[in-house]
């Protein structure tokens, strides 16, 4: 048996509830939620827990392995006192209001507290609720191993995200046209345990001023304020124009972060940005391999590139004007709004610059160094080259390096190029300059090599969960064979640790992932 989990539940306690609990997909009115039951999978399977997540929740690996926790976090058996729920949101998706979305495919448990902390626990994949519009609420595997592994390895990372407590087989088969090609077929259904202290979405609010419910506008603003952001603590207009500020530096502070590890969300829609500022809804992401403004992951983004990886922080500030749209109407003024953009746009600028310095080993941070990091952002994409690879090789150079003549100086990165023989004449003498100018700084510093090298390691990642790496995983267990899961879980707990048997996984994409279903395309199908 797994041990008893304390229950703490307040969204479906303090919040207005839908009255009605039939489960057809419908609109919900003056409602945060609805209740709901999951769908009891026919033969649940644990495939991999996250030890660290358990932990939070104090589960033990005993109550990990016991029938009671595969029953539970596949949805067949309820929590004994939980009143499971799925949350009524809305959300600009691609740039376009889409009305209500909600909880379509994910069913909050309950909200459990464990060493002083409320965890709320959520079920993705486990069934159909009055959100799922025409879709069957479940989720395939290959998805789910994606959200599972990538959720724990950016939590190592140290990027802000929600956690992921365990992957299961749910025993049933889900059809999914996989590149909407017309070419759909069975893959097997899985079930993954989301952790995190809230599941709320800017979506959320939005959906209320879009509909005029102030009511319960106010009700869900005020809760999230008292039990988010308790360090709030003025009154009337104010407190909203303050939760706005706490959220949009939070907010900014997760895109620095995606930019230095090199992540990529691929479906930022409002629906898709949490309140806590956490990395949510690990659909179609991917990682930069070579250094490029303009790569995005999702097929279904291919046209516009609205989600690139050069472009996140700006659209995180569109997004951010939507939830300041969707909270004018508890303070009916825009200065104050404004003012906030305004603020955290210039505070991005700054700590994308600190955050550039910091992968860089420059300890003493100045603004006109910008023009050096643009050089390098420019020369990075002059030739395919490798993000993690370069940016942990150059904690190697050394001060002392000759870069005047020939082009040894790039030995120490030599290794990020993906078409090393390119490095000639024109890109050759921009690198030449670049270096110029980094060794310059670096002379002008007092650190040594070692300190700056330690200094580097701690910002710029050795191992990434590579699009690749996370299909190799995939395939395998489509045949049963979980051990890679296993094995990258393991590696992606250290992430900035040099680990001499894992050696393999420091290299850059195989040629025969560049154009391959998973690996550089991905669908929002999952
Ligand atoms: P996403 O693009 O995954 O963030 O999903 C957008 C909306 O579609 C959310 O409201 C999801 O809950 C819903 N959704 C996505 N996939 C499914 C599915 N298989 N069944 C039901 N709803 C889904
Ligand atoms: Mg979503």
């Amino acid at each position: 048996m797994m041990k008893e989990l304390k229950i703490r539940d307040r969204f479906n306690v303090e919040l207005p509830a839908d009255n009605s609990t039939i489960n057809q997909s419908r609109q919900v009115f003056d409602a945060c939620f609805s209740f709901v039951t999951p769908k009891i999978p026919s033969k649940p399977l644990l495939i991999h827990a996250s030890s660290e997540t358990a932990d939070l929740l104090g589960l033990t690996n005993e109550d990990v392995n016991s029938e009671s926790f595969v029953n539970v976090f596949s949805g067949k058996e309820l929590l004994d006192g939980s009143k499971p729920y799925a949350m009524c949101y809305g959300g600009h998706q691609f740039g376009h209001w889409a009305g209500q979305l909600g909880d379509g495919r994910a069913i909050n448990l309950a909200e459990v507290e464990h060493n002083n902390k409320i965890w709320a626990l959520q079920l993705k994949g486990a069934g159909r609720t009055p959100y799922s519009r025409t879709a069957d609420g479940l989720a395939v595997l290959r998805s789910s191993i994606r959200e599972h592994l990538c959720s724990e390895a950016m939590f190592h990372l140290g990027v802000p995200t929600t956690r992921s407590l365990s992957l299961i087989l749910s025993g049933d088969q889900v059809m999914r046209d996989m590149m909407y090609d017309g070419n759909a077929a069975y893959e097997k259904g899985a079930i993954v345990c989301r952790v995190a202290p809230s599941f709320i979405r800017f979506g959320n609010f939005e959906i209320f001023a879009s509909r005029e419910d102030l009511k319960s506008l106010k009700a869900l603003t005020d809760f999230t304020i008292r039990h988010f952001h308790p360090k709030i603590k003025s009154e009337g207009k104010q407190k909203y124009i303050d939760l706005f500020q706490t959220v949009a530096k939070k907010t900014m502070e997760m895109v620095v972060h995606w930019q230095r590890v090199g992540f990529v969300h691929g479906v930022m829609n409002t629906d898709n940005l949490s309140i806590l500022g956490l990395t949510i809804d690990y659909g179609p992401y991917g990682w930069l391999e070579g250094y490029d403004h303009n790569w995005t992951p999702n097929t279904t983004d291919r046209q516009n590139r609205r989600y690139r990886y050069g472009f996140q922080s700006r659209v995180a500030l569109w997004n951010l004007v939507r939830l300041a749209n969707a909270l004018y109407p508890l303070v009916e003024e825009t200065d104050p709004f404004e003012n906030v953009l305004d603020q955290v746009q210039t505070w991005f600028f700054q700590a994308y610059l600190k955050m550039m310095h910091d992968k860089l080993g420059l300890a003493k941070v100045s603004a006109e160094n910008r023009g050096m990091v643009l050089a390098l952002e420019a020369v990075l994409q002059k030739s395919e080259t490798d993000m993690t690879i370069f940016f942990r090789r150059l904690a190697d150079f050394s001060k002392d390096t000759d870069v005047k003549d020939g082009d040894k100086f790039l030995d120490v990165v030599r290794d990020a190029f993906y078409q090393p023989q390119e490095i000639t004449g024109e890109i050759l003498d921009e690198w030449r300059s670049w270096f110029v100018s980094y060794q310059q700084l670096l002379l002008s510093e007092e650190r040594d090599d070692t300190a700056r090298a330690e200094a580097m390691n701690v910002s710029n990642p050795k191992y990434v969960l590579r699009n690749y790496m996370a299909q190799l995983a995939i395939d395998a267990a489509d045949n049963g064979d979980y051990s890679i899961v296993d094995e990258l879980y393991a590696l992606l707990k250290n992430p900035y640790s040099t680990q001499p048997e894992m050696e393999k996984w420091f290299v850059k994409r195989p040629e025969w992932a560049r154009h391959k279903v998973g690996c550089s395309m991905l669908s929002c199908s999952s």
